[in-house]
């Protein structure tokens, strides 16, 4: 069975000598794992449409059953110049492709997980100007977003305790879906207050410690609501690089 349709590329690995495999995401399909046979030759003529964040039309062949599809070709449709040409964008763009790679079955159509995906890498190519913080913050929006459609969204506006509307969120706790307030909560953390800024689309005023800190809340939340532990090599990555600016 042959199908065609617009994939973000998320990972690949060489695969014998002149290969690859692929694993990208479909707004249909889901996650798929493809063999892209010849395509590190010097003359494939889908190599260009193959690199890692890169959206393309991707038509490839499925065996009912088979774990590995067979690329047939692929069109680059957008390859994020500004992006590429950014050490510290590509490195958020691979951490976003990071989360469908870790957290998506296989073979499971998630419309908004591919949208979002997309909406962050448009995002990062566009900026003009683009920070360490603004790393962090972009990847704290992006798992929230994530936690929503896995519905496991964070409560915004009261306390996850007592229900009193929230002026200033002084804990977060995952485990109750949301924010303690401060008479409810045991100790103050203000990182609490920068993830639900966050969470809510504003743009706090915290500088790159904070706006960790919230990163790393907002992953850990996702991945507990998920129940699949895990740590993402390439947010790793990206945390080193954001020190060293
Ligand atoms: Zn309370």
């Amino acid at each position: 069975m042959k199908r065609r349709e617009e994939l973000i590329l998320l990972h690949r690995w060489p695969y014998g000598e002149t290969s690859w495999v692929l694993r990208a995401l479909g707004r249909e399909s889901g996650v798929v794992s493809l063999v892209a046979k010849g395509a590190r030759r010097p003359k494939s003529r889908v190599s260009g449409a193959l690199e890692p964040c890169s959206l393309s039309e991707v038509v490839w062949s499925a065996r009912e059953g088979a774990e590995l599809g067979t690329l047939v070709g692929a069109t680059l449709l957008q390859g994020w110049p500004s992006v590429r040409a950014d050490l510290l964008r590509s490195a958020t763009a691979m951490a976003l492709c990071e989360f469908p790679l870790r957290f998506r079955p296989e073979g499971e159509g998630n419309a908004p997980w591919f949208d979002h995906l997309l909406a962050g890498l448009r995002w990062l190519d566009g900026r003009t100007e683009f920070t360490p913080a603004a790393s962090a913050a972009v990847l704290a929006r992006f798992a929230l977003r994530l936690a929503e459609e896995c519905g496991v969204g964070l409560s915004l506006s009261r306390c996850a305790k007592c229900g009193a509307e929230l002026e200033r969120a002084a804990l977060f706790v995952g485990s109750a879906g949301g924010f303690y307030c401060g008479e409810c909560a045991w100790e103050s953390d203000p990182s609490a207050e920068t993830l639900r800024l966050l969470a809510m689309g504003k743009t706090p005023e915290a500088g790159l410690d904070e706006l960790e800190r919230a990163e790393a809340r907002a992953v850990d939340h996702l991945s507990a609501g998920l129940d699949i532990p895990l740590k993402l090599g390439a947010l790793e990555f990206l945390k080193g690089l954001r020190r060293g600016r």
